[in-house]
């Protein structure tokens, strides 16, 4: 089974190790034991939830045996408490993508030279003959808003399309579920990449590249080839952004398919073979014929919600993707308009005697952070929460003109005081330590009383929530009733 063969692997009577009893572990075990594969499941935990998924599994499995037709169906356990051991025989492991690359169960996979599958290879693996294409994004952050996008644009374009991949539906689900599509927007975290050695796009886009998750790669040499994977074999596209070189960087190192072409996008004027802005225009300069001296209007910076720079570069990368698929100008802007962002992404929260709330309780590291308040001016910023290993000193020194006042709270806001103390020492800072669950209600009223009209309060944590909330949405949530809350006592 080495990594050159595709969609030709006989399963049956194969020995496979599925590790991790997840959300694609799952998936991934039934598939192998629909095609006749000996599937032994391994996960680290063995709490109630994990017996009860491994229960229902194994009856799953018992189930479809004795329903007939299982003459290609092969055997199905579930080993719980032990994710390292590699089981006796194992030809091939398909892993969780999060499972990190040092774990004991991989070395000793490596040292009997058995490879290692995650869900997007063997997705990419198990799909039929037909398959539609993928339109590929990774990126630091904005991904899911750029696939989100792109699907939106290939709707209004009339094509059978979904948004799949690290977004909620597993790619897997997608390429099995038996729904035909006409080309998938995929979106392929860093993780899913580390251990997808064949997928080959139609056309794949990096959107931006600063330090996230070290910790899992070891080094950001490591991250970004992880994420420069998504370049390998594209046939059409190689979109990348022209003010981030690092991900230009990446497309010359790809090796991609004869005829390829390396796509720029830019908030600033394009040149040939690249998508820009000129005077309030989303304009296209690569998918046209006569490209040194013509543009092609696609949409205008209005139709993009919300209006912010960085959202402007993602809708620039879903438009190029979509136009290399060969997508008009009108179903562009189309889609754009027809799009609405997820919950908790620079999301409108309300007006308060001419102040405007907003939740970006998404922006979970500083470089999404630094994206949202550059949107507005001036600004009341909320941060804090787990740093998870960064520094605040280029956020706090970045946005020192435009803040009005900040609020702190969580567990790590000393190092955003500190930051703010080195390069913001005019700006009031309240700092907040009580972490109850009555903690976002007083942020939010400090955050009121520093306001003044025409103001943003803004929720960029620039960390992670788990310190005082279960995850992002709900911290999102707490601010947004907070909010009305104020709104409901002053309105
Ligand atoms: P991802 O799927 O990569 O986590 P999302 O689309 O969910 O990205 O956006 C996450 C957060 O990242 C947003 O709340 C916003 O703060 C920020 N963000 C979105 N797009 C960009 C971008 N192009 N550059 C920098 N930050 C961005």
């Amino acid at each position: 089974m080495g990594s050159q063969e595709v969609n030709d692997v006989d399963w049956q009577g194969k020995h496979v190790t599925v590790a991790g009893l997840g959300v694609s572990g799952i998936p991934a075990a039934r598939a192998l034991y629909e095609r006749g594969a000996l599937v032994t499941v391994v996960n680290d935990g063995d709490d109630e939830r994990s017996r009860a998924q491994a229960a229902e599994l194994e009856a799953w499995a018992a189930a479809r045996g004795a329903s007939g037709g299982g003459e290609r169906r092969g055997s199905l356990t579930v080993r719980l408490g032990d994710g390292d051991t590699l089981p006796e025989s194992t030809e091939l492991v398909v892993t969780a993508p999060g499972w990190k690359p040092g774990k004991p169960l991989f070395q000793a996979a490596a040292e009997a030279d058995v490879p290692v599958w995650g869900d997007v290879e063997l997705a990419w693996r198990l799909r039929g003959p037909d398959a539609a294409p993928w339109l590929a994004v990774t990126g630091t952050n904005g991904k899911t808003t750029t696939v989100r996008m792109l699907a939106s644009i290939l709707e209004a374009a009339g094509l059978r399309t979904a948004a799949v991949g690290n977004i909620g539906v597993s790619l897997l689900d997608a390429v099995l579920g038996g729904e035909e599509y006409d080309v998938l927007a995929v979106e392929l975290s860093s993780y899913q990449l580390h251990w997808s050695p064949s997928p080959r796009a139609h056309s794949a886009a990096v959107l931006n590249l600063a330090p996230d998750h070290l910790d899992w790669h070891g080094s950001m040499d490591a991250y970004a080839a992880d994420k420069g994977r998504v370049y390998e074999g594209n046939r059409v596209a190689c979109v990348y952004n022209a003010q981030d070189t690092a991900t230009e960087d990446l497309v010359r190192a790809a090796d991609v398919e004869e005829g390829c072409r390396a796509i720029g996008f830019t908030l600033g004027t394009p040149g040939p073979s690249q998508l820009g802005v000129v005077d309030g225009i989303l304009v296209d300069r690569a998918f046209v014929p006569d490209r040194q001296k013509r543009a092609q209007e696609l949409a205008e910076v209005g139709d993009v919600s919300p209006p912010a720079p960085h959202n402007i570069a993602n809708a620039l990368a879903a438009a190029a993707l979509a136009r290399a698929f060969g997508v008009p100008p009108a179903a562009v802007r189309d889609g754009l308009r027809a799009f609405r962002p997820d919950a908790h992404r620079i999301e409108h929260v309300a007006d308060i005697g001419s102040v405007a709330y907003v939740d970006d309780s998404k922006a979970t590291n500083t470089h999404a952070a630094e994206a949202s308040l550059a949107a507005y001016d001036p600004i009341v910023w909320i941060a804090g929460g787990l740093a998870k290993g960064a520094t605040f000193d280029a956020l706090a020194s970045g946005a020192a003109k435009r803040l009005r006042g900040v609020v702190l709270m969580g567990a790590d806001r000393g190092l955003i005081r500190e930051a703010l103390a080195r390069h913001a020492p005019e700006v009031p800072v309240v700092d907040l330590d009580r972490t109850d669950t009555g903690a976002m209600s007083e942020a939010v009223r400090e955050a009121a009383r520093l306001a003044r009209p025409g103001d943003t309060v803004l929720l960029a944590p620039a960390c992670a929530s788990m310190d005082m909330f279960v995850n992002y949405n709900k911290r999102g949530e707490a601010f947004a009733d907070a909010v009305r809350e104020l709104a409901g006592e002053s309105g």
